[in-house]
């Protein structure tokens, strides 16, 4: 996930050419690729990854799981900013917060994982908001190679991770 990468996110939400998702549903149509361009990266989303989809103004937005990851972290590092509370939505506010707390006691880990997986929610608690993550949303599963517990988040939840994380200098995955 390159440099490159996060800035053209960067361009496209700055522009509006992407909305921040915060604005948006957090119901996601989750499935197979079905060949369309993901509105992150602008590659096709084949049928053997996975795909997820949101309706916006008539238009249907389409991501890579890892793109809709980024996209997510990216908009939500306004969060972390010091006017946040006032340019930012006061819904997440909460869990910004959180994340900061389970971040310094340690409930959260500050390294990003080995592995990445992404499906469609299977009902297990969030490891930010501890709320289920149902089978209308994306669920993101994060491995550790050492043996760690896996951690689960919605995407929502691991943007705001994968924000505050990188805002403290751990690198985002490659
Ligand atoms: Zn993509
Ligand atoms: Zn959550």
């Amino acid at each position: 996930m390159a440099r490159n990468f996060a800035a053209k996110l960067r361009e496209k939400l700055a522009s509006g050419a992407l909305p921040n998702p915060s604005s948006l549903p957090t119901k996601y149509f989750v499935g197979r690729g079905t060949n369309g361009r993901c509105d992150g990266c602008e590659e096709f989303i084949t049928p053997d990854q996975i795909e997820s989809e949101i309706n916006h103004g008539g238009r249907t937005l389409r991501f890579h799981a890892r793109c809709l990851a980024e996209w997510h972290a990216i908009s939500a590092e306004s969060m972390y900013e010091v006017q946040a509370p006032v340019r930012g939505d006061a819904a997440r506010q909460p869990f910004v917060d959180l994340v900061r707390d389970k971040l310094d006691s340690g409930l959260l880990p500050h390294d990003g994982a080995t592995t990445l997986w992404a499906g469609i929610g299977s009902g297990r608690t969030c490891s930010l908001c501890e709320a289920p993550i149902l089978i209308t949303e994306m669920e993101y599963e994060l491995e550790y190679d050492d043996g760690r517990r896996v951690i689960l988040f919605h995407v929502s939840c691991h943007g705001l991770w994968e924000a505050e994380r990188r805002r403290r200098g751990y690198a985002p995955p490659d």
